[in-house]
């Protein structure tokens, strides 16, 4: 028997997008084993023409260096009116390239994990002829970019109850909404607890307090500077930095000669593993990153944010007291010392409050809905 098709449309604009759509083929590789081929395509990068498939190159930097510009761009794009300008103007440009992809996999249901990929992705089905379910999984966690919603979908997948109330708000049919939770790797849910065995395993100290630091795919942010003042103020404690796609920073900090243990990784495929060894994640508020944390049961302190879309990410983590926002780097090393302090039970009640957030099977519920349209 020929197995179902499962498409997953995305742009590898940070790492986000990608962990979620393999969280999703995971779920339902584990419900319905051997019955669904996925493929997972980053369209823009591979169907675009030049040069607009350069454009998520640019990710790293306009989230980073230039994110006055990222800022204004996200503001400007709310807008129905701009976006359908963009959309209208992009589309006949694309539309050639993508077409032919999508009619050479006949996929048996698409399946959305961008936001600019769904109003898009509509028109090319219809230019593909394919009268095939269509689904956005939104991967913004609470500030919903409306450019993710688009009503005419056959569903609309979201991780808060936030996220959803926005959704509406744009117009999306309350029929076509659920709600499952962020989607995020099933090996999270086999982390455990024992903290000292998990890092003996990673080959580490298995008795210094561990800060991991992260800052999403593309290794975003003040790590290097926040790694140093912690290196320089937590004497007792040890270093995990995971620097993603950015190569430069990982050289960087290779070349200095650090106070604590440190350990630094660059593109790393097991961040279960590294979550697990951790007491504390210091981390930009990356929606993938703060779910994962959470089904680790791991504290908090977001040390920065993409604006827009992970504003809200920030709002969330502190009203549930699951972490903290630190705005500098100084006021963010006195936290993890003062979190990190064996007398200060804080930390365990942050964990706990962590984890009362973890949605860990927010993967298999979403691929049972969506597995339901095939
Ligand atoms: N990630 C990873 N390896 C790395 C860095 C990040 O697997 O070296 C994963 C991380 O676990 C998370 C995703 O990439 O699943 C990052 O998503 P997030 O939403 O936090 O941030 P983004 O990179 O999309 O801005």
């Amino acid at each position: 028997m020929r197995k179902k098709k499962i498409l997953f449309l995305l742009s590898d604009t940070g790492g986000g997008h990608r962990a979620s759509a393999m969280a999703i083929s995971e779920g339902v590789a584990a419900l319905y084993p051997g019955q669904y081929e996925t493929v997972i395509e980053d369209v823009w990068k591979r169907h675009m023409p030049f040069p607009i498939n350069r454009f998520p190159d640019t990710y790293g930097w306009i989230t980073g260096p230039g994110m006055p510009l990222w800022a204004l761009m996200w503001k400007l794009t709310y807008y129905r009116k701009m976006q359908h300008l963009i959309f209208s103007g992009v589309a006949p440009l694309v539309k050639n390239s993508v077409t032919p992809y999508l009619r050479r996999q006949q996929p048996d249901l698409v399946v959305c994990v961008h936001p600019l990929m769904n109003h898009l992705g509509l028109q090319w089905l219809q230019s593909a002829q394919l009268d095939v379910p269509f689904i956005t999984v939104v991967t913004d966690m609470v500030t919903v970019h409306s450019s993710w919603i688009c009503p005419e979908v056959d569903r609309c997948l979201v991780s808060t109850e936030k996220a959803r109330d926005l959704a509406l708000q744009l117009g999306m049919p309350k029929e076509k909404l659920a709600v499952h939770g962020q989607p995020v790797s099933l090996k999270f849910n086999e982390i455990d607890s024992d903290k000292q065995k998990n890092r003996q395993q990673l080959g580490i100290n298995p008795d210094k307090p561990t800060i991991l630091i992260v800052g999403g795919g593309e290794g975003t942010g003040q790590i290097y500077r926040i790694a140093r003042s912690i290196a320089e103020t937590i004497p007792y404690g040890q270093l995990l930095v995971v620097t993603g796609r950015n190569q430069r920073l990982k050289a960087r900090m290779e070349a200095v000669s650090w106070e604590i243990p440190t350990h630094i990784y660059g593109f790393v495929d097991n961040m279960p593993e590294l979550m697990g060894a951790a007491d504390l994640l210091v981390t930009k508020a990356g929606p993938g990153t703060i779910s994962e944390a959470f089904i680790a049961g791991l504290p908090l302190i977001l040390s920065g944010y993409i604006r827009g879309q992970e504003a809200g990410n920030v709002a969330y983590v502190k009203e549930h007291q699951a972490g903290a926002y630190a705005g500098t780097t100084r006021g963010l090393t006195a936290l993890a010392r003062d979190w990190l302090d064996v007398n200060n039970p804080i930390l365990q009640e942050l964990a706990r409050n962590a984890s009362c957030l973890a949605r860990p099977n927010a993967s298999l519920d979403i691929a049972a809905d969506i597995c339901k349209l095939i």
